[in-house]
């Protein structure tokens, strides 16, 4: 009735912590688990980094684009108007080319006055500068009308023509922008132009703007950039159609590119049409990282369950110790009810025997006096345990320890329980080595611990009846060894026996009456001495008790 109680307490805990904390903790590392392995199988990791690299490709084409358009607006604004002079047209021209190297050439095409190449002297020749002039004056002498109306319509009267350099003398990627100017030249057709120089566009001006982009941290606006602010970026220019193999000659790269393929690629627009934006990341890739991002979530949710797991078995077990040491308490409160009544009914008994004054013969009623004595004897160690435990468990037990001489205190204390033993038929085996020095103990205390063994061996001893008793030195340690041919106990069961309450499985122990706490008071007793107590035992052969009490340490006074 009591087990099936106690196994329900168990089994409603059980139940309440696996509904309260292991269904929902198991359930959210599930779905965690589930959701990593979803990230990972639609690879959501490089898609995002793949998302923010576009960004960022999308913002640096705009910063490239404008500052090709600020330079040629700016060159624009020198350009000579309507009522300039042919030498002040040349002289304006002149000026915009020699502050500007990055610029091969400009020119002026009007319908009216014809067309003017100022070539960039270090770079272009006179003749070629001519050969260009007559290009421009064939092409927009058929073209040059409808250009500037086209012009006109744009937000800004600006086009380009990119494309390789058939130049021989300056060969590579060039682009050249060709405007109206609708404020100076209103209805009529002219136009301008400047032509940048392949060589400063790779040398300067595209690997400029890529360190300007790849210095910068682009937030992106998206966690996972951010979570790998720590990445730098690296970029190239190359031609938009170039062959795999030609991607390891771009046209310009930033710091740290180190050779391979894009990871994202953005194709240009005006003015640089032809050209395209490669990004990746410096030493890694996108796929790198999610690997790296995947395998640490694994590895926190696998921490994560094993704590969890080691924290249930924690709890289980001390859930188990709980119920176990209710079970001990309600044992423990039986058992000394009924330790109590027993001497008490038979102190009555006794004594009211003799008060009725039918016992006549002398040595009857000395028997009655010692039962009666034997049994207060009983109630008072019975009582003394409970109160040195109650005492122990408050933190308030104190000992008075003392010089003694202890072969004394043993050889004392079998004497007052020599007849009991003798009369419940045990063979005592006293050995007390001479001269063992005095020590400084708690006589109380030591005579307690050695009477709970003592009647521990008498009540724990079925066939052989035999109680040993030994006293005796071992380097600096004393021993006091009590051992008895009786029930022994289990091995499992050793170390336990000396925890509060604690009683083992054998049917004879259940049959005899006991507190479960004489050897928990041992215990306390021979530790507040600075020793401590060991058990040998084997069952059905018997157990060895010994206490070890060092000579050298001095012990404290309040335990
Ligand atoms: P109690 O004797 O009141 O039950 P103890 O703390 O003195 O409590 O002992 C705890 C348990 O250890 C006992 O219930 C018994 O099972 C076991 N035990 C102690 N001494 C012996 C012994 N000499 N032989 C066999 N078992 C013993």
């Amino acid at each position: 009735m009591k087990s099936k109680r106690q196994s329900n307490t168990r089994f409603r805990l059980v139940l309440t912590l696996g509904l309260a904390v292991v269904l929902p903790a198991l359930t959210l590392i599930f779905v965690n688990f589930q959701h990593v392995k979803s990230i990972q199988r639609d690879k959501k990791v490089e898609a995002l980094i793949h998302r923010d690299f576009q960004y960022v490709l999308s913002i640096s084409a705009k910063k490239i684009a404008g500052k090709a358009f600020a330079m040629t607006e700016k060159a624009r604004e020198g350009f000579p108007s309507e009522n300039d002079s042919e030498n002040e047209r040349r002289r304006k021209l002149d000026q915009i080319v020699s502050s500007n190297p990055a610029f091969t050439h400009v020119f002026l095409f009007d319908a009216k006055k014809g067309t003017v190449v100022q070539p960039q002297r270090a770079s272009m020749s006179e003749k070629e500068a001519g050969d260009m002039g007559k290009m421009y004056s064939g092409w927009f002498g058929l073209e040059g009308q409808y250009l500037c109306e086209q012009l006109r319509k744009k937000p800004k009267p600006i086009m380009w023509m990119a494309g390789e350099s058939d130049r021989p003398t300056a060969p590579g990627y060039m682009t050249t922008a060709i405007f109206s100017f609708p404020d100076l030249y209103r209805d009529r057709t002219v136009l301008g132009g400047v032509s940048f120089d392949p060589n400063y566009l790779k040398k300067e001006f595209f690997p400029e703007l890529l360190e300007e982009v790849t210095s910068q941290n682009f937030a992106g606006g998206e966690e996972q950039l951010s979570a790998q602010g720590d990445q730098r970026l690296a970029m190239i220019v190359y031609p938009a159609d170039a062959l795999k193999a030609e991607l390891d000659r771009p046209l310009a790269m930033s710091a740290g590119w180190g050779g391979g393929k894009p990871e994202v690629s953005y194709k240009l627009d005006d003015p640089f049409r032809g050209l395209a934006l490669g990004i990746k990341f410096q030493g890694t890739t996108a796929e790198a990282i999610s690997r790296r991002w995947v395998w640490q979530s694994f590895m926190i949710l696998g921490v994560l369950s094993v704590l969890m797991i080691g924290g249930l078995v924690l709890t289980y077990r001390s859930v188990n110790k709980q119920v176990a040491l209710a079970r001990l308490k309600s044992d423990f409160v039986s058992n000394v009810s009924h330790e109590l009544r027993t001497p008490l009914a038979l102190i009555r008994l006794y004594a009211e025997t003799l008060e009725l004054g039918r016992i006549t013969t002398q040595d009857k009623k000395n028997e009655y006096y010692s039962i009666i004595r034997k049994e207060s004897e009983r109630l008072s160690a019975l009582i003394n345990n409970i109160l040195d435990f109650s005492r122990i468990e408050a933190g308030a037990k104190e000992y008075d320890f003392r010089e003694t001489d202890i072969a004394e205190l043993v050889r004392n204390t079998l004497d007052s329980y020599r007849y009991q033993i003798e009369q419940q038929g045990f063979a005592l085996e006293e050995h007390i080595d001479p001269g063992i020095p005095a020590v400084k103990v708690d006589r109380e205390a030591i005579a307690r611990a050695l009477v709970n063994l003592v009647n521990n061996a008498l009540k724990y001893s079925a066939n052989e009846k035999f109680l040993g008793v030994r006293l005796y030195r071992e380097q600096s340690v004393l021993k006091l060894e009590v051992s008895d041919r009786g029930i022994g106990i289990e091995r499992h069961e050793q170390s336990r026996i000396f925890e509060k309450f604690y009683r083992t499985c054998d049917p004879l122990v259940h049959n005899t009456k006991g507190s479960g706490l004489g050897l928990s008071l041992v215990r306390h007793i021979t530790r507040a001495h600075g020793g401590d107590v060991e058990v040998e035992s084997t069952p059905g052969r018997g157990s060895k008790f010994t206490l070890l009490l060092p000579l050298t340490q001095q012990p404290g006074s309040t335990v």
